[in-house]
């Protein structure tokens, strides 16, 4: 009996044993499933989730919100890389001095001074602030073309064009009005002054430290929007003058007046040397009281002074709308390489 009860007990803790063994190797199983079940959950769901967050907040270009705030038409050409009708943009024929910056992050990337007529219909410009655009081809007309994007935001502009001869500079970059905003350079001033050919009076301003850009144009006259034709053979009353733009703190108007008397003669009425009519005269266009004062003073000095032997006949009114001239007049002489217009 004692043996057999022995025996039984021996049974049972073998038992016992080989339950605890068994109880043992699930728990080890169940552990290590457990190990694998979070491996794997970890490299298929939150590993790629993670990568996915971090390329979601890494800030690239086209997916930056620069573009959020952008009406439906901007984004047809910002976004979209579309293109406005041409002789429609607010900027096509407009030259105030300042700069252009883009119309969705605003990165500077023209300035005014380099703003021309390329007779397209879009605002063209002859030199880039550097590192502001991107280039890259496009071939949406079948045939290839330079796109330009804005570097910062990747913002279409429009497109740039080489071996024109449109201005020194020999490029275009040709540019959506609505992919650009300017902003006005308060601290510019502008004076206008005519005194004759306005080829050879541009260049007297042009390349000044502190003249910041100058246009040839026309002021004066009752017609709106005159050509060079107009204002030579008829009687629009137009003057053929500069308008200059400059820094103050770098330039005075009392000194840029002085160029003006000193490189014309303000004795001779519609007239400087073989060239006749009321478009050659002698005016100064004032735009402040300060500049008036300025210029009443420095011809009252001049006629007492003996430098003339006649009256000074020059007009010194407001400056009224100054109507930029045609293209080929801007910066004539230097496009010519000349210096003075040779009269
Ligand atoms: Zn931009």
């Amino acid at each position: 009996m004692k043996i057999a009860i022995m025996a039984l007990l021996f049974t049972k803790r073998n038992m016992y044993i080989n339950t605890r063994h068994s109880t043992k190797i699930v728990k080890n199983l169940t552990y290590s499933a457990c190990k694998l079940f979070y491996f794997m959950l970890y490299f298929c769901i939150v590993s790629p989730l993670l990568i996915s967050c971090q390329t979601k907040t890494t800030p690239t270009p086209m997916n930056h919100n620069y573009f959020e705030n952008l009406s439906p038409e901007e984004k047809r050409v910002i976004v979209d890389k579309g293109t406005e009708a041409p002789f429609t943009g607010e900027y096509d024929n407009f030259y105030e001095a300042g700069i252009f910056v883009c119309r969705a992050c605003g990165s500077h990337l023209y300035d005014s001074s380099d703003k021309f007529d390329a007779g397209c219909g879009w605002p063209a410009f002859d030199t880039v602030k550097d590192g502001a655009i991107k280039k890259t081809s496009d071939f949406d007309l079948g045939y290839e073309r330079t796109e330009i994007t804005c570097a910062k935001c990747d913002g279409h502009l429009g497109h740039v064009f080489v071996g024109e001869n449109l201005t020194p500079e020999n490029t275009r970059h040709c540019v959506n009005s609505i992919s650009v905003r300017f902003i006005a350079d308060e601290k510019l001033k502008k004076a206008t002054f005519a005194a004759g050919c306005f080829w050879g009076v541009e260049e007297l301003f042009r390349t000044l430290k502190g003249v910041y850009s100058t246009d040839v144009g026309y002021i004066g006259g009752h017609t709106k929007n005159p050509t060079y034709k107009e204002v030579c053979y008829e009687n629009t009353m137009h003057a053929e003058a500069v308008e200059v733009v400059y820094d103050p703190t770098q330039i005075s108007f009392d000194e840029l007046i002085q160029l003006f008397w000193e490189n014309h003669n303000p004795t001779t009425l519609n007239r400087q040397g073989p060239d006749v009519g009321t478009q050659y005269r002698s005016a100064v266009f004032f735009h402040d009281s300060e500049q008036e004062d300025i210029a009443k003073r420095t011809k009252d000095e001049l006629d007492k002074s003996d430098k003339f032997s006649q009256s000074i006949v020059t007009e010194i009114v407001p400056a009224q709308t100054f109507y930029r001239a045609e293209e080929y007049h801007q910066e004539y002489l230097f496009k010519r390489g000349k210096g003075s217009c040779g009269i």
